[in-house]
């Protein structure tokens, strides 16, 4: 399974990692609210690719949420 990470700002790819198993815990997707998920993250079964909305460093920057914490942020979670 691929993750693909984009910018939901400005839709530049961000990061893309494969994992054998969705760790939902791990990826920190297990503190998102239903909508949330269903907001930020697109599966795609024929492709094994899932699609997840963050924020570049650009944009958070741009958007002044560099201090505050993003709503949802892989680098928080999974890639540092
Ligand atoms: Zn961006």
């Amino acid at each position: 399974m691929k993750i693909f990470y984009h910018c939901s700002c400005c839709g530049e790819a961000i990061a893309d990692i494969e994992v054998d198993q969705v760790d939902e815990v791990k990826l920190g997707f297990d503190c998102l609210t239903g909508d949330e998920r269903q907001d930020i993250i697109k599966a795609d079964p024929a492709s094994n690719t899932m699609y997840v909305k963050s924020l570049c460093d650009s944009c958070v920057e741009v958007l002044g949420l560099a201090d505050e914490q993003p709503l949802w942020s892989p680098q928080t979670t999974y890639l540092h």
